[in-house]
């Protein structure tokens, strides 16, 4: 076929996966097109996902640091909060980011193509730009990188301003008086922070008995004791069947344990999980296999069942996470130049950035169980670290879980103030197959939130002196 553009690599959609792919490729040599429906590179996580979140929940912890402060004798005026700002130094955060990663595909002479992308053959992908005009593309490899996009309910007004998913409640358009959240995930929880850290009034409703149902309840409890104190009602085990826009509110019907019939809020944020962008690309006239919920199956090479076109990031299934996609995105990068690389780690972290921080790594202890699995536990409570008591917290914890015959790490749990961070020592120790005795026996500096995963380790072991 005759295409309007020709490339070794066409990368089909401008997130974490797809530049991560795009400038690995390019690296290699390749010529490499990629192709963005919206202006600013960075897909979700740069724009309306990890980043800007992060910038908000950053502004929320100092809020409520400061609030705490008035215990330790420091008492802070109550703050004046400039919307506009706040957004401006959010949008700022994001600016930054999309700008670099324009300046490193130019460096790398990837062509950027704006425009929503559908295949048209096995090698031919077509580009509709927002005027309707359409252009084509022939490929040699493809990597399809489409990501996913927020579930909506079928019982909820979408439409209505006031009902927002997480992207809108990411905007910041006001603070309103009470909030609703469906779902109570890590998305939902951390916007959930950022508005009552505002002044918003939250109500939080999940279906499952606990929030963040994915990690062990031991990890989610502290959390869970400190929203129940900064937030209106938190409903388990209940769900939404209705909701009714009317002038003076959103009017909502209530169903579970927990929950009234019905109550009134001013906004709702609709956190209920992601969907994959799959059905969407025309993917049939590539040959691509794409499931029902509009999943891309891959093998480890990140290659789909049309050996030439790779996929990438949500679209290929959970977790959703941004550092899965930016490995995804080597290893398929790598495979088309022909490299022996495969998509291999032994365990991808997951980390809710609420106050305080849950991340988990390897198997929960609830996994160990259910697969029966014989394992010994090391939980060290902060309530015992210097360094914590120092900050004001005690409520963290550190669980460590190993194999009870060669004792290697299988599995660890956080829950504390930068448990996001600390996370990242236990994933290092499960890739190069540490043990207690290894982990036990790493110096970590003293002070700090990282000693407790020694502490959790040696008493494993049953090797642990003192407790500071
Ligand atoms: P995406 O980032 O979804 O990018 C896909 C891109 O493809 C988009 O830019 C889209 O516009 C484009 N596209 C889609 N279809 C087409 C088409 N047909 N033509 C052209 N372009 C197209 N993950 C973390 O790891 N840590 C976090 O802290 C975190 N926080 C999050 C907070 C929120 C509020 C949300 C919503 C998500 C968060 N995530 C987080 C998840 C993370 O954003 C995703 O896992 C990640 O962005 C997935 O990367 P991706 O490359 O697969 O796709």
């Amino acid at each position: 076929t005759q295409a309007d553009h020709h490339c070794d690599v066409l990368v089909l959609g401008a997130g974490p996966g797809g530049y991560t792919a795009a400038f690995r490729a390019a690296d290699l040599g390749k010529q490499v097109i990629l192709i963005e429906r919206y202006e600013q590179i960075g897909g979700v996580c740069l724009n309306v996902g990890c980043i800007p979140s992060k910038a908000l929940l950053h502004v929320s912890s100092i809020l409520n640091e400061t609030r705490e402060m008035a215990d330790h004798g420091v008492t802070f005026a109550e703050p004046t909060i400039d919307l506009d700002k706040l957004r401006g130094f959010k949008n700022g955060v994001i600016s930054k980011l999309t700008g670099g990663l324009k300046q490193l595909a130019k460096q790398r002479k990837v062509t950027i193509l704006q425009g929503v992308g559908q295949f048209s053959g096995p090698n031919l992908l077509t580009v509709t730009a927002a005027d309707g005009s359409q252009t084509t593309v022939g490929f040699t490899n493809a990597v399809i990188a489409a990501g996913s996009q927020p579930v909506k309910l079928p019982f909820i007004p979408h439409d209505d301003p006031r009902v927002m998913d997480s992207t809108d409640a990411l905007d910041l358009a006001d603070i309103p008086a009470r909030m609703l959240v469906i779902g109570g995930g890590i998305i939902g929880l951390e916007m959930a922070q950022v508005y009552a850290s505002l002044g918003t009034k939250i109500t939080i409703v999940e279906l499952a008995d606990t929030i963040i149902p994915g990690a062990d309840k031991d990890m989610t409890r502290p959390l869970l004791k400190a929203i129940r104190k900064r937030y209106e009602n938190i409903y388990l085990g209940s769900k939404v069947t209705a909701v009714t826009a009317t002038p003076d509110g959103l009017d909502v019907n209530f169903e579970g344990k927990d929950a009234p019939a019905t109550d009134r809020f001013d906004k709702i944020l609709v956190a209920v999980g992601r969907a994959p962008n799959g059905k969407k690309l025309n993917l049939e006239a590539a040959g691509v296999n794409v499931d029902d919920r509009g999943f891309i199956a891959v093998d480890q090479r990140m290659q789909t069942n049309v050996p030439h076109i790779h996929a990438i990031g949500d679209i290929v299934g959970q977790p959703m996470l941004a550092h899965k996609a930016v490995h995804e995105g080597k290893v398929a990068a790598e495979v088309i130049c022909g490299h022996h690389a495969a998509f291999t780690p032994i365990t991808i972290p997951s980390v809710a950035y609420t106050d305080p921080e849950i991340a988990w790594a390897g198997q929960t202890e609830e996994q160990l169980k259910a697969a029966g699995v014989d394992y010994e536990k090391g939980a060290f409570p902060w309530a015992a670290s210097g360094r914590s008591l120092s900050l004001g917290r005690d409520e963290g914890i550190t669980k460590a879980l190993f194999d009870k015959e060669t004792h290697r790490l299988l599995g660890v749990g956080i829950v504390g103030p930068n448990a996001g961070e600390l996370i990242a020592e236990a994933v290092l120790a499960m890739e190069m197959g540490a043990d207690m005795t290894d982990i036990g026996l790493t110096i970590h500096p003293h002070p700090t939130l990282s000693e407790t995963l020694g502490f959790a380790a040696e008493m494993a072991e049953g090797t642990i002196t003192d407790l500071m």
